[in-house]
């Protein structure tokens, strides 16, 4: 079933925690329908109730998940790929391939399905924009990360490679790579060990979600002629992906 709507439709995935679900509550302040993509419908479901918006089931993993998904969706003007995240943390030597796999499936290949089944809606649209959450992760390399690094990267490469290929057509890209963000990145990277996921932040003041997701409501609000191509953004005390001034 599609539904229809007279807002501006923005997709978001990976909308049921996070950066995602902030990136939902700011969207919908500025006037879009949104809709809510994620695997735990039971979370993003709360906030579609909040913010007037729609909650559909999304495993960007899964093909047939994904053309469900974007069936559903009756026209759409902005696309947020922000489903992602980060398993475990072992050098190359001791890799754990399931971690790889993991990794590379959500971020690269999830971020590949959905971007392709609704690239149709975003043109027809006539001022369609894609964004992109990468991270810090996307720009370097950092020791026992290389499985996210990697994976950042390559999506990364995958979101710039359509700035030249959809040039000339009314979309718009902005790449969003945050460093140090408070969400359940940490807990999912480590497995829900919560001593392991605060140290991660202990000592200085990360960026929050909502810091997030006001700058991807800003890149949205621009004229469409202006495109933000990447933003960088990271706490104050955060210098790169490895270095932080962190106070005991
Ligand atoms: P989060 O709270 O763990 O949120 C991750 C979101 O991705 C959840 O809503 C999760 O929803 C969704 N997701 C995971 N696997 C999925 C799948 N197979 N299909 C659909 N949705 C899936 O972490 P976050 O920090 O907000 O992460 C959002 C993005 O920011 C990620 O791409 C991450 O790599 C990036 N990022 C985070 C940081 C940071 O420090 N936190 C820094 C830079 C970049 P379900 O589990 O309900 O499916």
């Amino acid at each position: 079933m599609t539904i229809s709507t007279d807002r501006p439709v923005a997709v978001i995935t990976g909308a049921s925690s996070g950066i995602g679900a902030a990136t939902a509550r700011e969207l919908a302040g500025r006037g879009f329908h949104v809709f809510l993509g994620a695997r735990r419908t039971e979370l993003s479901e709360k906030i579609a109730a909040e913010i007037d918006g729609t909650a559909l089931p999304l495993d960007v993993t899964d093909v047939d998940s994904v053309s469900a998904f974007a069936a559903a969706i009756p026209t759409a003007r902005v696309l947020v790929n922000n489903a992602g995240g980060a398993k475990g943390m072992a050098s190359v030597r001791d890799a754990d391939e399931e971690h790889w796999r993991w990794m590379w499936e959500t971020n690269v290949l999830g971020t590949l399905r959905v971007t392709r089944a609704l690239l149709p809606a975003l043109l027809a649209s006539g001022d369609g924009h894609i964004i992109t959450v990468t991270s810090v992760a996307a720009l370097e390399t950092y020791d026992n990360g290389a499985g996210y690094t990697s994976a950042k990267h390559a999506q990364a490469a995958l979101h710039r490679t359509l700035r030249g290929e959809l040039l000339g057509e009314p979309i718009r890209l902005t790449e969003i790579a945050p460093g140090l963000v408070e969400t359940e990145f940490s807990l999912v990277r480590f497995d829900g060990d919560e001593d392991k996921a605060d140290k991660v932040y202990a000592g200085l003041t990360p960026l929050t979600a909502g810091d997030v997701a006001e700058v991807i409501g800003f890149a949205v609000s621009r004229p469409s002629h202006v495109n933000l191509d990447t933003i960088v953004l990271k706490p104050r005390d955060q210098a790169s992906a490895t270095r932080a001034f962190r106070r005991s």
